[in-house]
C-alpha cells in the first residue's frame, strides 16, 4: 500500500512525524529506568513539600515583605542537606546521577507548593546547563566538586547564571538580537585570562551563589560572535554585588546585581571562548555562540514550562481546597456547578501546563545534547559500572583534549533539525505552561472573592510569583517569535525573523 520511501517523504512533510508526536517518537527509545527514577525524585519532592515548605512558604513571603535584603540561608541550607544541588550530577563522581529527563517532573510538584522556593533550588541547574553546554570537562568537575564539598562541609555552594544586562535583557537571550542591543559587558583577551568589565542585573540567587556563569563578550561591536562564557567566583579581585531588586514576587529568591569592575579572570576558569577554543567543525563563531545558547535554552525553557506546570497546579490546589469547605448561599462552593465548571477549567490548565512541558521534555531526551545519556546501552553502562571503571579515567577528563574531543563530538552530531525541534517545542513549553499559570491563578482568584486576596489564603501570592515566569527566561513574546522562528518559518524560506 506504501512503501517505505513513500512514508519517509510523507513524514517528513509539515508538521513532521517527531513535531508532532514527538512524546511516541521518544518513549520508546528511553530507557525503562528513567520513570523509576522520575517516581523516586517526585515522591522526594512530596516529602519535602510536607516536611519543609508547606510550612515555611507564606511566612518567608511575609518576611521578605517586611525585610527585602533577608537571604534565605535557612532554606538553602535545608535543601543542601536534602542533597537537592547534586541529585542530577554523575554517579561517577559520589552523587545519585539522576537521569535530566526526571528533573521537570520535581521541578513541577516542588513549584506546586512555592515558586519562589522551587527557584532558590533549581536555578543553580541553569548555571550547570550553562556549564555543561561549554563541553569543558575539566572545569565542570571542577565546579561540581565545589557544590559535593558544600554538602558534605553544610555550607551550600550553587550556581547562578548572569546573561542580563542593564540594557539589554531579550537581546542577550538571542544570537540573532544581540548585535542590535545595548550591550556593555566587555571580557578584554589579556595574557592569561581575561579582564572583564561590566554590569549584569536581575541575576536569579546571585547573592546565595558561589559561583557565577557569566556570559561576556569580547568585542562588543560584534557579541554574537564573540560570546565568552566565565566562571566567577565570589570573592575574586574586581567583583562584588550590588543591589538586589525589590519584585513582586519569588521574593524570597534575590534577584542580584553583579559588578565587575577590572575583574580578571585566568584561563583556569574561561568555559569557553566562541573566537579561540573550538573545533574546527564548518560552524561559524555566530552558529556556534547560537548552538551553545540554544541548547541551554532549549533545557532551561523545559525547567520554566515545569514551574507554570506548578504555578497553575497550586492555583488549582488552593482553590480546590477553598471550594470544599466554603459555603455561599447554604451550600459548599465545590457543589456549585459554575465553581465545579470553574475547576475542571483550572484542571485543564495544569494538564495541558504539565503535556506542554512534557513534549519538551521527551524532545531534549531524545534530541537535545544530553540524549547519549538516554541512550539505553549508555544509560544502563554508566548505570551499572562500578565507579571505580570511570575512576581510571580521571586523569584523562582533566586533559584539554579530553574537552576537545566532546566538543568536537557535540558539534559533529549537531544536527539544525533537531536543534529546531528542542529549541522550538521549549520556547512552546515555556509560554504554554506559564501562560496557562497566571490563567489559572485569575480563575482562582476569580472564584475566591475577597478571600482570595488575603495573603493567608495564598492564592495572590502564586499569582505574583507566576507572573514572573512569562518574563524570564526570555519574556513569553520572544518565545512566541523563537517558536515561529523554529517550527514555522523553516517552511517559508522567504520569511525573515527578529528583523524589527
Ligand atoms: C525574577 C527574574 C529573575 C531573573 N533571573 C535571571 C537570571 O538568573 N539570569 C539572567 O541573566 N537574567 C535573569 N532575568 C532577566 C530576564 O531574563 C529578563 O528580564 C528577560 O530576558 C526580559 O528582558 P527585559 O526585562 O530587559 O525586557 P526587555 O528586553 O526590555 O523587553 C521589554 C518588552 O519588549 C519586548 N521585546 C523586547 N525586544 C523584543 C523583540 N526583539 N521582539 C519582540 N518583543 C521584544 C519584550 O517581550 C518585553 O515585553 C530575570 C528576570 C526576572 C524578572
Amino acid at each position: 500500500m506504501i512503501s517505505r520511501s513513500e512514508q519517509k517523504t510523507l513524514l517528513n512533510r509539515t508538521p513532521r512525524f517527531e513535531d508532532m508526536l514527538c512524546s511516541l517518537y521518544a518513549a520508546p527509545r528511553m530507557p525503562g529506568g528513567v520513570v523509576k527514577e522520575t517516581k523516586k525524585v517526585v515522591a522526594i519532592a512530596r516529602k519535602f513539600n510536607v516536611q519543609v515548605i508547606r510550612a515555611r512558604t507564606l511566612e518567608l513571603d511575609k518576611k521578605m515583605h517586611e525585610e527585602p535584603d533577608y537571604l534565605a540561608w535557612d532554606f538553602v541550607r535545608e535543601a543542601n542537606r536534602w542533597g537537592f544541588y547534586s541529585m542530577w550530577y554523575p554517579k561517577q563522581i559520589g552523587c545519585k546521577g539522576y537521569s535530566f529527563f526526571s528533573m521537570p517532573p520535581f521541578i513541577e510538584e516542588i513549584a506546586s507548593a512555592c515558586l519562589g522556593m522551587a527557584n532558590l533550588i533549581m536555578v543553580h541547574y541553569l548555571g550547570v546547563t550553562v556549564l555543561a553546554s561549554s563541553m569543558n570537562v575539566r572545569l565542570i568537575r571542577r565546579l561540581f566538586m565545589d557544590t559535593i564539598e558544600g554538602e558534605k562541609t553544610d555550607s551550600p555552594c550553587i550556581f547562578s547564571t548572569a546573561i542580563t544586562e542593564p540594557g539589554a535583557g531579550t537581546d542577550v537571550e538571542e544570537t540573532e538580537l544581540v548585535d542590535k542591543g545595548n550591550i556593555t559587558c566587555y571580557a578584554q583577551k589579556v595574557p592569561g585570562g581575561y579582564r572583564v568589565n561590566g554590569t549584569k542585573v536581575f541575576i536569579s540567587n546571585g547573592h546565595l551563589a558561589t559561583w557565577h556563569m557569566l556570559i561576556a563578550y569580547s568585542d562588543l561591536k560584534k557579541p554574537s560572535e564573540n560570546m565568552v562564557v566565565l566562571a566567577v567566583k565570589n570573592g575574586t579581585k574586581g567583583f562584588s554585588f550590588g543591589k538586589m531588586e525589590k519584585k513582586l514576587g519569588q521574593k524570597c529568591c534575590p534577584a542580584s546585581e553583579l559588578i565587575f569592575n577590572d575583574c580578571f579572570i585566568p584561563d583556569e576558569y574561561v568555559c569557553a571562548d566562541m573566537r579561540m577554543d573550538m573545533p574546527k567543525t564548518g560552524l561559524s563563531k555566530k552558529d556556534l555562540a547560537a548552538s551553545l545558547l540554544d541548547d541551554t535554552l532549549a533545557a532551561s525553557r523545559c525547567g520554566v514550562g515545569a514551574f507554570g506546570a506548578g504555578g497553575a497546579r497550586g492555583a488549582f490546589e488552593t482553590a480546590l481546597k477553598f471550594a470544599a469547605k466554603t459555603k455561599v448561599k447554604g451550600r459548599l462552593l465545590i457543589n456549585h456547578e459554575w465553581a465545579q465548571c470553574i475547576l475542571a477549567e483550572m484542571y485543564k490548565n495544569m494538564l495541558a501546563a504539565r503535556l506542554a512541558y512534557m513534549e519538551s521534555n521527551y524532545a531534549n531526551g531524545v534530541f537535545g545534547p544530553m540524549a547519549v545519556f538516554q541512550y539505553k546501552p549508555v544509560y544502563y553502562f554508566s548505570k551499572y559500572m562500578p565507579v571505580r571503571f570511570f575512576n581510571l579515567f580521571e586523569n584523562f577528563f582533566r586533559k584539554p583534549v579530553a574537552t576537545k574531543l566532546l566538543r568536537r563530538a557535540r558539534l559533529l552530531a549537531f544536527k539544525q533539525e533537531n536543534n529546531q525541534i528542542t529549541a522550538g517545542l521549549g520556547s512552546f513549553c515555556k509560554f504554554s505552561a506559564t501562560d496557562l499559570a497566571v490563567k489559572n491563578c485569575h480563575l482562582a482568584l476569580e472564584m475566591m472573592g475577597q478571600a482570595g486576596l488575603r495573603h493567608d489564603k495564598n492564592a495572590e501570592k502564586i499569582l505574583r510569583d507566576s507572573k514572573l515566569l512569562q518574563i524570564y527566561e526570555g519574556t513569553n513574546q520572544l518565545n512566541r517569535l523563537n517558536l515561529f522562528k523554529c517550527l514555522i518559518a523553516r517552511d517559508f524560506p522567504q520569511t525573515v525573523v527578529f528583523d524589527e
